[in-house]
């Protein structure tokens, strides 16, 4: 399949909350209507029999100007009314939900149920909350990241929130993954798009599921569209979170060159830090175009100023 060469789709590819920084950038920059943001799901769960798939809410909350901007997830000003009963009556109340954030849960729970796929879904959600841009779940198909660790087996729920990244992963692995499909729409967005962006997520848990997704890697080396990366990492740490840590489960050392190594068949260029300018020739040589500029995003200026360095490459 061919690009259409009027095409001005940007294919996002992220998880949660580093991705949706650059996320809001991009949405800032372009027409929300051209944005196509692809989001991991196999960090989804059924918490209190709901299920929570908390990139795909991030994204949505983000794209709706809902989100609690300083905690990165869930509704701001949100109340935690049903949680505190909850707790009183004796359940687990570790993985935190807001009263309104609930409502979501709920009403995709209640349209799963009906049998509707979610891709559907969420495009219902968007919709109801005035969201322009398409979130695209990776799959309507369960996929779960199942981590052995020095704990025993944890989902990733269990490993981030509940146990605050702390157990040693030995390894992981996405449940589900083989027989899944990508979402409608998704291969055909990516081969068409002007530009396809991977978010600087983690790339174990939220990019490494959306890459497995059975065709997608193939229609990310295929694309006539130039392909950036984004580094979630500087000088081999992560900004938040445990990606860092993880990278030895993709095989490649925790550095902007060990996430060229995982990503050279098909990123054509990777944006790192300044302070990680010395290790451009390392990433040269495997065949990844580098570029450096402050990848930090504190502020809505910083996504927006970033965003728009990456909107360079479309063509
Ligand atoms: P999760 O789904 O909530 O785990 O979130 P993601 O995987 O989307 O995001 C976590 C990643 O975002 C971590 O690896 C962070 O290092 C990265 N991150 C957080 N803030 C920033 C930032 O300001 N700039 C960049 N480049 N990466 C960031």
């Amino acid at each position: 399949m061919s690009r259409d060469s009027s095409s001005r789709t940007l294919v996002l590819l992220t998880g949660g909350t580093g991705g949706a920084k650059l996320v809001l950038g991009f949405h800032e920059e372009t027409a929300p209507e051209d944005l196509v943001v692809v989001c991991n799901t196999a960090d989804d769960s059924v918490v209190h029999g709901l299920h929570v798939s908390p990139d795909v809410d991030t994204i949505v909350y983000t794209l709706a100007g809902l989100i609690d901007p300083a905690k990165g997830w869930g509704i701001h000003d949100d109340t935690f009314a049903v949680l505190e009963q909850i707790q009183r009556l004796g359940g687990e109340t570790w993985f935190h939900l807001g009263d309104r954030d609930i409502a979501t849960h709920l009403t995709r729970t209640r349209l799963l149920t009906e049998g509707q796929p979610l891709s559907r879904v969420t495009a219902a959600l968007c919709q109801a909350l005035g969201v322009k841009s398409t979130v695209l779940p990776m799959s309507d198909q369960r996929v779960e990241t199942r981590l052995s660790t020095s704990a025993g087996e944890l989902s990733f729920q269990e490993y981030f929130v509940k146990a605050r990244w702390q157990p040693e992963v030995l390894s992981l692995r996405y449940r589900g993954i083989e027989t899944c499909g990508p979402s409608p729409g998704l291969l055909e967005a990516i081969h068409g798009a002007a530009l396809v962006v991977v978010c600087p997520s983690n790339p174990a848990t939220s990019i490494g599921p959306i890459l497995a997704v059975p065709g997608v890697r193939a229609a990310l080396r295929e694309t006539p569209a130039k392909v950036a990366a984004v580094s979630p990492m500087v000088q081999g740490r992560s900004f938040s979170g445990p990606a860092h840590k993880l990278m030895a489960t993709l095989g490649v050392e925790a550095s902007v060159t060990g996430l060229a190594a995982a990503y050279r068949d098909f990123v054509d260029v990777l944006v790192i830090d300044t302070e990680d300018r010395g290790l451009q020739p390392a990433i040269e040589q495997l065949g990844v175009d580098a570029r450096a500029t402050s990848i930090r995003m504190d502020t809505l200026d910083d996504k927006k100023r970033l965003a728009r360095e990456l909107l360079q490459f479309s063509v």
